[in-house]
């Protein structure tokens, strides 16, 4: 239902705490945020997920890490699979080393769970969402590349998708797609931004890339670079937003 995400040099829970509060007004049944904790070869992953409100969210949070600089968070409004812990967003990869947000539907999500299931990969959630944290695990294998894991996942679902992925084997990154749910991306002073709605970001930066059906963006702490489906860079229209919430 709502996404967040930062990477750049403050520290990032506050900034996905308070840009899951931002996004509350669109009603959800559980929460979550995947932060990358330590740096280098030793970064990890640590992923939190809270049934209800995002208050309580952030009580689980006070006994974590709060050094991560980088990281993704999620609100969810339940369509496949009831609203549990083990449902909440992020989902991750069977190694723990990936984790994806989404918002929306995929509709042949039960074909690619049997095929991902056949190819060993273990579910342990009845979302249809998790198929997509085990394919970009499959592409990340044959690419080492997140975000060109990322295109590639997106080749193989059909549905709508405004989703978010981070890699510990690759820190500090964010990759972005989008189909039919959107996804708003900009840069701000200290770093680089996303969110599934621009309220969740004017406090950042008033700068800001909407992306559209089949875009994708790659943040970095230094910047945001843009592709479509085939990987090539593009220079999609920077809006101003002039408004106040
Ligand atoms: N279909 C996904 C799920 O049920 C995402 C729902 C959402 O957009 O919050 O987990």
């Amino acid at each position: 239902c709502g996404i967040i995400g930062y990477t750049g040099s403050r520290l990032v829970s506050d900034i996905l705490l308070g840009g899951l509060a931002r996004l509350e007004y669109r009603g959800y049944d559980s929460a979550g945020v995947a932060l990358e904790v330590g740096t280098g070869t030793d970064c990890a992953l640590d992923v939190v997920r809270e049934v209800g409100k995002v208050a309580s969210l952030a009580k689980k949070l006070e006994q974590h890490d709060a050094s991560s600089t980088c990281g993704i968070g999620h609100t969810r409004w339940a369509t496949h699979g009831r609203p549990t812990v083990e449902n909440a967003h992020p989902h991750v990869s069977c190694d723990g080393r990936i984790a994806i947000v989404h918002n929306g539907i995929i509709e042949n999500f039960a074909e690619l769970r049997e095929e991902l299931s056949g190819r060993g990969h273990t579910f342990r959630s009845e979302t249809d969402t998790e198929v997509f944290a085990h394919l970009v695990e499959e592409g990340y294998a044959a690419t080492h590349d997140l975000m060109a894991a990322v295109r590639d996942a997106c080749a193989h679902v059909v549905g709508a998708y405004g989703l978010a992925a981070v890699c510990a084997d690759e820190p500090d990154v964010i990759a972005v797609a989008r189909k039919d749910s959107p996804i708003v991306v900009g840069m701000g002073q200290d770093g680089a931004y996303l969110a599934s709605d621009i309220v969740a970001l004017i406090d950042a930066t008033r700068d800001v890339v909407v992306l559209e059906d089949g875009q994708f963006a790659k943040l970095t702490p230094k910047g945001i670079e843009y592709t479509d489906a085939e990987g090539a860079v593009i220079a999609p229209a920077v809006t101003h937003v002039d408004w106040d919430v």
